[in-house]
């Protein structure tokens, strides 16, 4: 059976390592961390840092086909093993840097909202007071779950932190989008196999809190027609960027913003960003769907054959993240599982097993399922607080 080498050994690495295990093939794991969840699963682990030559080597002479879980894994570190890596290095490198996105999807004409550049801390001012606020500024590189971001509702909120940013020459190049009027946010995991077979999950829908994935639900509350461009745009991007493997799109629906190229009854859609991975609004296709977005990347990394896949539950799914808050909240630094683990309609409990808690760290999520999204967003964030009860 082959071996697939993984990249990060977080929480997507691990719920990877799963689905893989199931069809019977072997993982090994490279980190930088020796704590990281992964390291408590698989027994090839390979702790070193994304620059060591010499641990990079041996970790590839172990493994048929390497995959990453994070996009900012170093593009150098990838590129070396292009030949076997899946998504291709080359997606990679756009997904890891917002300005080849933002110009990979301008070039393919879809719809991205309104942005400029900033290559460097000098230009940052002068930029700034010539684009407009509201805006999000966010650095091109390494940032993810609102981090290395910044919101300026007006110049005022921009001049208190503007000595900051521009002390951080690291930060740069960055892009300041316009801040817009969402509506709603979605995601669409998108795959194609090594066949040439793409196939797509039902749009989930996204809500956010402080720029971080609070929770989701699926199917998302939009109508067929609203569906059915989102698909055809993320099948759009598959082709251009001649995709094996998996991928996720993160859309804004804005009903009252400049308008993008495309509305739907008043509703315009935004391309925001997009994972050449697995992601967090996808971890409840494990139990909604007869396969899940970790299955689907397997058998894709093991060329086996993969369907459509389809929701199994009927009404609705809602997943909601766990957080360091949940943990610390607690005296004793834990959670309590009492009163959580005994609803019939939670369906899905994962703790990671990250070694410390910290405010907004990931570490957790659970679902639950329930005749509609109300009711299912209300049970998920009950049984969340009572994990700190
Ligand atoms: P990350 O890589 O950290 O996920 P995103 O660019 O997806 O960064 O931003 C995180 C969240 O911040 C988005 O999901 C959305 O809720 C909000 N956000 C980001 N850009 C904009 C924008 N231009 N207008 C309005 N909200 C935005
Ligand atoms: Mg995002």
């Amino acid at each position: 059976m082959k071996t697939i080498g993984i990249f990060g050994g977080g929480q997507l690495g691990s719920m990877l390592t799963q689905s893989i295990f199931k069809l019977g093939g072997n993982v090994c794991i490279y980190d930088e961390s020796k704590n990281s969840v992964c390291s408590r699963q698989v027994a090839k682990f390979y702790q070193g840092s994304y620059h060591d030559e010499t641990n990079l080597q041996e970790f590839n002479s172990n493994c048929d086909i390497l995959t990453y879980e994070f996009e900012n894994i170093p593009y150098t570190t990838v590129s070396k093993f292009s030949d076997k890596t899946i998504p291709n290095s080359n997606i990679l490198k756009i997904c890891q840097n917002r300005i080849y996105e933002k110009q990979f999807l301008q070039n393919h004409n879809l719809p991205i909202v309104r942005h400029i550049i900033i290559e460097n801390e000098h230009e940052l001012e002068e930029q700034l007071r010539a684009f407009s606020f509201p805006l999000i500024l966010k650095s091109a590189k390494g940032g993810y779950d609102g981090k290395s971001q910044y919101i300026f509702n007006s110049e005022a909120e921009f001049k208190l932190l503007a000595t900051q940013i521009i002390n951080n020459p690291r930060f740069f190049p960055a892009v300041a989008e316009e801040k817009i009027s969402l509506s709603k946010e979605v995601s669409c995991i998108i795959a194609q196999t090594q066949d040439g077979n793409i196939i797509n999950f039902p749009i989930i829908e996204n809500v956010h809190h402080d720029n971080i994935l609070e929770y989701s639900i699926c199917p998302a509350r939009i109508n067929t027609e609203l569906s059915k461009t989102i698909i055809q745009y993320s099948t759009q991007i598959v082709k251009a960027f001649n995709l094996i493997g998996l991928i996720v799109i993160e859309f804004f629906l804005s009903t009252n913003s400049p308008k993008s190229d495309l509305s739907i009854d008043n509703t315009h859609i935004f391309i925001n960003e997009i994972a050449p991975r697995p992601h967090n609004s996808g971890h409840l296709t494990i139990k909604a769907c007869n396969l899940s977005q970790f299955d689907v990347l397997a058998r894709i990394l093991l060329n086996m054959p993969c369907n459509q896949p389809e929701l199994i539950l009927s009404g609705s799914i809602c997943m909601i993240n766990i957080f360091g808050e949940s943990f610390l909240n607690n005296p004793n630094g834990n959670l309590n599982f009492q009163n959580c683990a005994l609803s019939k309609n939670l369906i899905d409990l994962n703790i990671y097993g990250k070694t410390q808690a910290k405010l907004g760290r990931k570490m957790g999520h659970l679902t639950v399922n329930h005749i509609d999204a109300m009711s299912a967003i209300e049970l998920a964030k009950i049984s969340k607080a009572s994990l700190s009860s």
